[in-house]
């Protein structure tokens, strides 16, 4: 579907995007999500097409503008891959990057920015706990002012980069109960007091490293506290907006990924003396397919343009979300059937999207929490 959006650098970005995908990652992503790592050169080399420097100062390596058609871009090229481990081995950094820029001391940013933004290190964000992930004002990490130090007790899970990040955006409770005892801490793997385990045996994302985080009496510098002390709620939710929107952005890609495969498929595939392709009832899950994602791609684009107004679509984001990874179970499913016994076999990207919708669902704000979100967006 033609994005009326669309300019000429917004295309230009996408095309740099599609041909680096083609080129560097769909060849390879199946490999690497078998061998459950991608190659570390790949940061280096994803951080050179700019894809962090969104809102980031040209100083740090940053674009110095922010560019919201273009974020969609990417969340939606990486994912025509067909394999979001690969996506999100990168990942923590596009959910990090934004509070470190906006909310970390000069001195942080002047030593750390430019080597997030150019892949040489990777960053994490640590907000769910083992407790629970949905309501965050619950979290139970504490972090004790000690002198000119944070003593930070208690443990994060399902970090994704955990294992493999140099920093960490961790929010912990300062002050008492609920969303306003909440701080944002910037912690660095090598503090004493912070130790991480691997988490194993993923559903999908295979290919990225998923991490438990403990902090036992981690000490952290005063300046480590990011933003305002107890005003961390609020920057974890004015966070999950982008992280949202780039997940609506990559379940379209997902969406576009499937499709495309069931058509190449139902072309060559024969039954009953004919293309599969000929069969009314394959036809009309084509057409079924088919409109979701285009209701899918024109309200992302709505949403993307609202966001390059200044407006913070949060009713929107929201209800795009959980729109869309049902939308993405449903064209996943059918891909699948379309498939038949061939896409219950591994290696082939529509298994693994499959195996991937769920995570979509979950993570970041899941589809019951989205709907709860927007609902109480509506004033209700
Ligand atoms: C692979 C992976 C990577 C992740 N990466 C990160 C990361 O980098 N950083 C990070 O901080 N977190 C990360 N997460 C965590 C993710 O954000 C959480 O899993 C998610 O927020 C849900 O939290 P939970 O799993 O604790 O479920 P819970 O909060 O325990 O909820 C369980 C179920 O109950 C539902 N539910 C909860 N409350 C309500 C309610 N009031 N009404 C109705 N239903 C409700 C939920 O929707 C969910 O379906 C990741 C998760 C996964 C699986």
């Amino acid at each position: 579907m033609k994005n009326p959006f669309d300019n000429e650098e917004r295309s230009a970005f996408r095309n740099l995007l599609r041909n680096f995908v083609a080129a560097e990652i769909t060849p390879f992503a199946d490999q690497w999500d078998e061998a459950g790592e991608i190659p570390p050169e790949l940061h280096q080399k994803v951080g050179a097409l700019g894809v962090w420097g969104f809102g980031i100062d040209e100083k740090y390596g940053g674009l110095g503008f922010d560019e919201v058609f273009m974020r969609a871009a990417y969340g939606e090229e990486f994912a025509r891959a067909g394999a979001g481990g690969v996506t999100a081995a990168l990942a923590g950094r596009t959910i990090s990057i934004e509070p470190i820029q906006r909310l970390a001391s000069e001195a942080i940013r002047d030593r750390v920015l430019a080597d997030i933004v150019s892949g040489k290190k990777a960053s994490s964000l640590g907000v769910t706990e083992p407790g629970g992930g949905s309501d965050v004002a619950a979290m139970k990490t504490t972090a004790r002012r000690d002198g000119d130090c944070f003593v930070l007790n208690g443990e994060k899970t399902f970090i994704t980069g955990g294992m493999n990040s140099d920093y960490f955006v961790i929010g912990a409770r300062t002050g008492g109960e609920g969303l306003r005892g909440i701080s944002l801490f910037f912690v660095e793997s090598d503090m004493p007091g912070f130790s991480r385990t691997e988490i194993k045996r993923k559903m999908g994302w295979w290919c990225s490293d998923t991490a438990s985080l403990y902090f036992d009496d981690c000490r952290v510098p005063e300046g480590n506290l990011m933003g305002a002390i107890d005003t961390g709620f609020l920057a974890i939710m004015q966070n999950f907006n982008m992280e949202r929107l780039v997940a609506i952005a990559a379940m379209l890609g997902m969406m576009k990924t499937c499709l495309e495969d069931s058509i190449a498929w139902a072309n060559t595939r024969q039954t009953f003396g004919q293309p599969l392709i000929r069969h009314q009832v394959i036809r009309h899950k084509i057409a079924e397919m088919s409109a979701r994602i285009d209701v899918v791609e024109a309200y992302l684009n709505q949403i993307c343009w609202s966001c390059q107004q200044g407006e913070v679509p949060v009713a929107e984001i929201s209800k795009g979300k959980f729109f869309s990874s049902k939308a993405l179970e449903y064209v996943a499913s059918e891909a699948m059937q379309i498939f038949g016994g061939a896409g219950y076999l591994r290696g082939n990207r529509v298994e693994r999207i499959y195996r991937e919708v769920k995570v979509m669902a979950i993570g970041g704000g899941s589809e019951e929490i989205m709907r709860d979100l927007a609902v109480r967006q509506m004033g209700l």
